[in-house]
């Protein structure tokens, strides 16, 4: 592991010994290598000294693997870093033509007066290194690689250093160093079709997936296809998506919803994107409808109000449901659940109407008209239309798995209708 290695500093220069400034360059390296994850184990300060910097580097490079030396790159003659450590691991400095016209032409910017062979001192670049272009100053950095060691000489100058440990050095770290896996999430929901079908429909998915994983989970909201990813940052959300296709592809419409959609928020934002308008008739649900749909913060905008039409009466008076039609067909009812939904649309002066009529339980169910049978209907201007369910369950979750299929028909509706 890249992150096991142990790293050293060197900080090259007399005027650090004798107090005249203060090291910083170490401190910030410290910084960065901390970041890096990398640790970093001593640091030491030398003069401008060739003996004492090959010395120094020789000792370091016996305890460590990484050994950075910052200062004694420029064009003076107390400028030896870079001589010393070549000395040291046995390169030949060789001119480097280019990066002498580039000094030269930045020498040339910048209306310096230097030597010729000072150019050529700071353009001399050990063989089989790496160069570290220097944007600020003149003085390249170099990176030798050696016997699993990494050598790295950078400026004193702290401007020019901190560039080069910005642009070069902790990418060069970084694309060693693997990046630490994270664990992700998505959750898919599901509606219309019970747990047992889903898993036959994605069966194939769950058995050959291991990462990401695929997980079921029956809920009250429905069945929660949980996609979970073990990657890198860079990688995991592809991956993730990779699979949410293969599962969509497989259960396409009855998915409604992620992670912490609800079906609720999913038919608000539907009405709001399309500029419709809702208004309800409740029964059995007994305005649990007109809660959900108002625990949507700014339902305002699409949602004008409902009726909770418990009684024969209250059907007939405010939503004019036909007496006749509840005494031939009952409360229960395909006709009944229709006009349930013409009212609300009507009354509310709403785009959209929807009827609920069924029977909750636990008494009142006959063989003709059992406990869990919910009629929901969807008046629009063109059409009515009803569909007909079969609710398992005690009271509350009858109530519960109305509003949830009301809404369902709903978001059905706005998604395959303008
Ligand atoms: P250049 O290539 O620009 O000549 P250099 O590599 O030769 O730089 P030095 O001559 O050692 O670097 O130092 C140049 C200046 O950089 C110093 O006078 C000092 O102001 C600053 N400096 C050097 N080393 C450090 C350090 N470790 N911490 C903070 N500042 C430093």
């Amino acid at each position: 592991m890249y992150q096991d290695k142990k790293a050293e500093i060197i900080s090259v220069g007399t005027e650090i010994l004798l107090g005249q400034i203060v090291d910083t360059n170490s401190a910030y390296l410290a910084r960065q290598l901390a970041l890096l994850g990398i640790n970093l184990f001593r640091k030491t300060v030398v003069g401008d000294n060739a003996e004492r910097i090959k010395e120094a580097a020789k000792e370091a490079l016996k305890r460590s693997d990484i050994l950075i030396l910052t200062g004694g790159l420029g064009p003076t003659q107390d400028d030896l870093t870079k001589e010393a450590v070549s000395e040291l691991l046995g390169k030949k400095l060789l001119l480097n033509e280019k990066i002498a016209e580039q000094i030269q032409n930045k020498i040339f910017h910048h209306h310096r007066r230097i030597s010729k062979e000072a150019v050529f001192k700071q353009a001399m670049i050990p063989s089989s290194a790496r160069v570290i272009p220097n944007r600020v100053g003149t003085a390249p950095g170099i990176i030798f690689e050696e016997n699993e060691k990494t050598i790295i000489l950078l400026p004193g100058v702290p401007q020019e250093l901190k560039v080069m440990v910005e642009e070069e050095v902790v990418p060069y770290f970084s694309a060693k160093i693997p990046q630490k896996e994270v664990i992700k999430s998505r959750v898919l929901k599901v509606w219309g079709i019970g747990e047992s079908e889903v898993e036959r429909t994605i069966n194939s998915i769950i058995d050959e997936q291991f990462n990401p994983t695929v997980a079921l989970l029956a809920k009250r909201e429905g069945t929660c296809i949980r996609i979970t990813a073990k990657f890198t940052p860079n990688r995991v959300n592809e991956e993730i998506k990779r699979v949410e296709n293969k599962i969509r592809e497989k259960l396409g419409n009855y998915i409604y919803g992620v992670d912490e959609q609800t079906m609720e928020s999913v038919v608000g934002s539907l009405l709001k994107r399309k500029g419709l308008t809702l208004s309800l008739a409740e029964s059995c649900s007994g305005g649990l409808l007109s809660h959900r749909v108002t625990n949507v913060p700014g339902s305002s905008d699409y949602y004008f109000g409902g009726v909770v039409s418990y009684s024969n009466e209250v059907k007939c008076s405010l939503l004019g449901v036909p007496e006749k039609l509840i005494r031939e067909k009952g409360a229960v009812s395909e006709g009944v659940a229709k006009q349930m939904a013409k009212g609300a649309r009507k009354v509310g002066k709403a785009h959209l109407g929807i009827g609920i009529t069924g029977i909750a339980g636990p008494g009142g169910g006959t063989s003709d008209k059992p406990v869990g049978l919910v009629y929901i209907a969807l008046s629009s201007k063109k059409e009515e239309v009803c569909e007909k369910f079969m609710f398992s369950g005690g009271r509350e979750m009858i109530k519960w798995r109305a509003s949830q299929s009301a809404l369902n028909m709903l978001r059905k509706y706005l998604t395959n209708n303008g």
